[in-house]
């Protein structure tokens, strides 16, 4: 049976989401922002909370866990390279090794460059990825603990995923992603397609999330540093695409 998914908004702008496995009834927390928006999504749902899959180590991912734990006995998974900054971890995970939430299996992605340890958790058979602070709708997260080049070799691993894969990311950032990637590629029609959309979606207060690998290979600026328009507008044609998206993440981090 395929996986059901809950989204609902944490904090100031995260997203908290739970998936569903409707054959065994597990149920994951991807992230923990905060225990109270998480518990109400399980009182909506009636789903039972089995498993909290950590992206990465950012307190606004993880305040949640200890008092979820406490009170589900749930599992913590987290990245090997981060658990120590991670409350109550029962399981580590490296690039390449299977997570199971009931009847669901995730593969791990390591996608350095935010935190050092990041990782994303791709369910091949239901088409879904959970990207963290990597990949947002037209954005992406900041490069706090790598390097230029690892964020983008992190990115180029989650466009290589089947485009039509969903991706859920950890905060609703997408007006403002819009915004900023329009001056970087004013005369891309998908682009303003995707804004005309994604301001709809605001105003009718539902969110811009989940996108797809399709949707942000055509309109995110920072996935298409190897696309000959998108050096030349910021002045680098010709150059490595590391080089180019470390200047169009410049720019998004001075907008
Ligand atoms: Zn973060």
């Amino acid at each position: 049976m395929p996986a059901e998914t809950k989204l609902f908004l944490c904090l100031k702008d995260n997203y908290g989401v739970l998936l569903h496995d409707p054959e065994s009834g597990a149920t994951a927390a991807i992230d923990a922002p905060e225990a109270a928006p998480i518990e109400a999504a399980l009182r909506s749902t009636g789903w039972p909370l089995s498993d909290i899959l950590v992206t990465h180590h950012h307190a606004d991912h993880t305040g949640g866990i200890a008092e979820l734990k406490q009170k589900h006995r749930c599992r913590v998974v987290a990245p090997q390279g981060e658990a120590a900054k991670i409350p109550l971890v029962d399981e580590t995970v490296r690039e390449g090794d299977t997570v199971k939430v009931g009847t669901l299996t995730a593969s791990v992605i390591e996608t350095p460059g935010h935190t050092a340890g990041h990782i994303a958790y791709w369910f091949e058979r239901d088409k879904l990825a959970f990207a963290g602070d990597t990949l947002f709708s037209v954005g992406c997260g900041r490069v706090i603990e790598g390097t230029p080049e690892m964020m983008w070799a992190s990115l180029l691993k989650l466009r290589a995923l089947p485009g039509d894969t969903q991706i859920y990311s950890g905060h609703e950032y997408t007006m403002a992603n819009i915004k900023f990637a329009q001056t970087i590629d004013p005369d891309n029609t998908a682009l303003e397609a995707r804004a005309a959309r994604a301001a709809n979606q605001v105003a009718s207060g539902v969110p811009t999330i989940p996108t797809s690998i399709d949707e942000e290979k055509v309109t995110n600026p920072f996935l298409r540093a190897d696309v000959p328009e998108i050096a030349a507008a910021v002045g680098l044609a010709g150059k490595p695409p590391a080089q180019v998206f470390a200047e169009v993440r410049a720019r998004k981090n001075r907008s």
